[in-house]
């Protein structure tokens, strides 16, 4: 059933992982399997079988071929650096060649504990796992990079967290699981050896066009400023779907520019920049509005591991990274405003799109508007005569929206476009249902008794985010006061 691995990091130096097993749980059942995604992994899906397949992602029956290891890594979390971190309880099982000839990790999450496990437990409550599963499908779904889910496992076991959950594993896939950290780890430990190694992995996967460059300098400088694009590109489109990732740890910002490790992680309901869900960010560290600072904050972390591979003069290695971080804000503000005027039903560019896009946030937060609802509903708005009732009721005083209304208007005037064809481009740019959260606490309260139906129906409805669910629009529907979620808690 499984594709054959090619083993890519298994075979990098023993310095840069930990061999180790996962360890068999009790009563293995399959809650969920992506065949879509097994399909272009290369699965033979003629031969599967439920039984082995619940053995396999559990972790009691390794796949033929597999060498499962735990990465090293490191990290800042929270701004402070931590040296040793590592996969706690994730295996990579191995890389596999999909049908499109791209290299993936596929990876056990809850598969128990490894060399890197610390105090932990290496184990996984069922919560967390339908969280990452729900969210990570419905971020592919948008459009936007990251790791996927292949399939969800019960174990039949209880872990204890703040109280006795219901045990669970995560098979996940990414393109690699390589992140800023665990450049981190060897450049904290002066092994720029395998520094160098790990950028030339990351080249070869992620950035192939970068490997003919015979300068190193050049050659790793180039990777710096190919990173920094995706994460601007990443974030962006985090931001035009009002997703708070929580935990914008250096470990958990993947050089790939997938978005990675979803743990506290919520899009949002009323638009409000300063929105934070995460139970452990006291300070609000990774607010909403403050994902593009951070970001680049992680990004000169990453340069400063690069800085020996850069040039073997540290000052003048400084020197030529430094633009690409000091300029990132300007890069990030490029990738947003293309993300917004998509939003906005804009097809050329002007000088003013940015103003306006911030105008119509501006009037969301003061209107306590509902990020999705407000940019679904704008379709609704592109005549001047029309009442739009949808898109009017959801901001509590209209004043702002009102006033913004004819300048959106004036500027779609300005494209050569029809009516329809702006309303069908705005319909398809941004979507009536994402995961909201309270949704998704719902369908983890029922799989944790056992019934798996609201999950089902979750996932179908945000893996197709740009139609209107069938007759249930109760999932495009803003939480009411009593059925909000204000807290998120970690994934661990
Ligand atoms: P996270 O905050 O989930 O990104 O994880 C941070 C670090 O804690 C990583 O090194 C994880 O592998 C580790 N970790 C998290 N949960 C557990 C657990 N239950 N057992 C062992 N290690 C864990
Ligand atoms: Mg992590």
């Amino acid at each position: 059933m499984f594709p054959s691995f090619s083993l890519r990091y298994a075979r990098l130096p023993e310095r840069m992982r930990a061999a180790s097993q996962p360890t068999p749980v009790e009563e293995a059942r399959l809650v969920a399997f992506n065949r879509e995604l097994a399909e272009e992994l290369g699965f033979e899906l003629a031969a599967f079988e439920a039984d082995e397949a619940s053995e396999i992602f559990a972790g009691n029956r390794l796949p033929e071929g597999a060498e499962p290891v735990a990465m090293a890594y490191a990290g800042h979390q929270f701004g402070n650096f931590v040296p040793q971190l590592g996969d706690g309880r994730a295996l990579l099982l191995g890389e596999v060649i999909d049908r499109h000839d791209r290299i993936r990790d596929i990876q056990l999450k809850g598969s128990g504990r490894t060399p890197f496990s610390r105090g932990g437990d290496g184990r996984s409550p069922l919560g967390p796992v339908l969280r990452e599963y729900l969210v990570s499908e419905a971020m592919h779904a948008l459009g936007i990079p990251t790791t996927r889910a292949l399939a969800a496992v019960t174990t039949g076991e209880r872990v204890f967290r703040r109280i006795p959950e219901p045990g669970a594993v995560l098979t996940r896939v990414a393109s690699s699981h390589v992140r800023v950290g665990t450049f981190q780890y060897f450049a904290a430990r002066g092994d720029t050896e395998a520094v160098r190694l790990l950028a030339d992995e990351a080249i070869a996967r992620h950035y192939p066009h970068l490997a003919d460059r015979t300068d190193g300098g050049e050659r790793y400088l180039a990777l710096l400023d190919a990173v920094a694009e995706r994460q601007a590109e990443l974030v962006a489109g985090w931001m035009g779907v009002g997703f708070i990732h929580g935990v914008m740890n250096t470990d958990n910002t993947a050089i790939s520019g997938e978005t990675i490790d979803y743990g506290p992680c919520a899009f949002m309901d009323t638009f409000d920049p300063r929105t934070v869900y995460s139970s452990i960010d006291e300070q609000g560290r990774y607010a909403y509005v403050n994902q593009p600072v951070i970001i680049q904050w992680n990004l000169a972390r990453f340069a400063e591991t690069l800085v020996p591979l850069i040039d073997s003069d540290g000052e003048r290695a400084v020197e030529r990274a430094t633009p690409i971080i000091r300029d990132f804000s300007e890069r990030f503000e490029v990738r947003w405003r293309e993300v917004m005027r998509v939003k906005l039903g804009l097809v050329t560019e002007e000088e003013g799109d940015g103003e306006l896009a911030q105008a119509l946030l501006d009037a969301m937060r003061d209107g306590r508007a509902d990020f999705h609802l407000t940019f679904r509903y704008l379709a609704d708005g592109v005549e001047a005569s029309a009442e739009a009732p949808r898109l009017r009721e959801n901001f509590a005083s209209q004043d702002e929206l009102e006033a913004w209304l004819p300048r959106w208007r004036e500027r779609l005037a300005r494209e050569s476009v029809a009516t329809d064809d702006i309303v069908a481009r705005l319909n398809a740019a941004n979507p009536a249902v994402i995961p909201r959260n309270h949704r998704v606490a719902e369908a983890i309260a029922a799989a944790e008794e056992g019934d798996f139906g609201p999950f089902e129906a979750l996932l179908a409805v945000i893996t197709d985010p740009y139609t209107t669910p069938d007759g249930d629009v109760d999932y495009m529907r803003p939480p009411r006061d009593e059925e909000k979620v204000l807290r998120t808690f970690c994934g661990t």
